[in-house]
């Protein structure tokens, strides 16, 4: 009678949840090639002057039309590693989103003019939005990128950062803890920032911020566990966690001029 009981709570205890795997193999750090439904969304948002400071290999450009923080993507995420490439035969197609184009370039830009227009939303559909699709709000390519052009205007970090007076400003910087705040106490949780920092100078400036939602698109607390992530999505090498011990440069967003620094 004992030995069954324990026989049994042996196999409902690995049968649960907790003990099971991370979805498909983990490669890539991240990314799982499973596409199981996912658990949440990450809304990351792109600072373009910075973005256009630290270009990688390729040619920045911010356009007369950008004037804000712009969308990298909403990606969705399991609580550990995310799906990627949901749906191989769901391809971008440009006419579907034509009509709402004139505010993805505002909103959402491919700032690397080296590469075609079109090119920075068809990997975001295709390597993430194909994994929304799940959602009810998400039928289909259209409603993907109009949903996250409203979620930024939502979390409109730029403006929220204002409101606690931090502006972009190339003659001071700011603390880490004072970005964070400043979204913290106008949204219910904190967000996640990445910094780039110049090899030269090791100045730090911020580069992106990004929140977490649930399926209902309400913010949820992942700060802590997104942070390590954070450095695994970065786009490029010097990319990475902002650190708190230095100093945090918030540039301004001038167009095509190189910053010299009063500092
Ligand atoms: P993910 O692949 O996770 O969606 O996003 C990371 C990729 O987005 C990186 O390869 C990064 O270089 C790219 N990325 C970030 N900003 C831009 C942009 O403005 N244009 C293009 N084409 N790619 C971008």
């Amino acid at each position: 009678m004992h030995i069954s009981f324990l026989v049994l709570s042996v196999v409902v205890l690995f049968a649960s949840p907790s003990f099971q795997k991370p979805h498909g193999n983990n490669h890539d750090q991240n990314q799982v090639s499973e596409s199981k439904d996912f658990d949440y969304l990450v809304l990351r948002q792109i600072w373009p002057k910075t973005s256009c400071m630290f270009p990688g290999s390729h040619q920045c450009t911010i356009k007369n039309t950008v004037s804000s923080w712009v969308i990298h993507g909403l990606w969705p995420n399991y609580n550990v590693g995310f799906p990627s490439f949901c749906n191989k035969t769901d391809k971008f197609r440009p006419d579907l989103i034509q009509p709402i184009v004139a505010d993805l370039e505002k909103y959402w830009p491919n700032l690397y003019t080296d590469t075609p227009l079109n090119s920075f939303w068809q990997h975001e559909w295709e390597k993430h939005g194909t994994c929304a699709l799940s959602l009810k709000q998400v039928t289909n390519e259209r409603d993907y990128f109009q949903m996250t052009l409203g979620l930024r205007e939502k979390f409109d970090f730029g403006t929220l950062l204002e409101k606690a007076s931090i502006v972009p400003d190339n003659s001071k910087s700011y603390e880490l803890a004072e970005f964070i705040n400043a979204i913290e106490k106008e949204l219910a949780f904190a967000p996640v920032l990445s910094c780039f920092v110049e090899k030269e100078s090791k100045r730090q400036f911020l580069a992106e911020m990004q929140i977490c939602l649930n399926k209902s698109l309400e913010q949820i607390d992942c700060s802590e566990h997104n942070k390590a992530k954070m450095v695994a999505m970065r786009a490029n090498e010097h990319e990475q966690q902002c650190s708190p011990k230095m100093p945090v440069h918030y540039p301004v967003l001038d167009r095509n001029q190189k910053i010299i620094f009063n500092f």
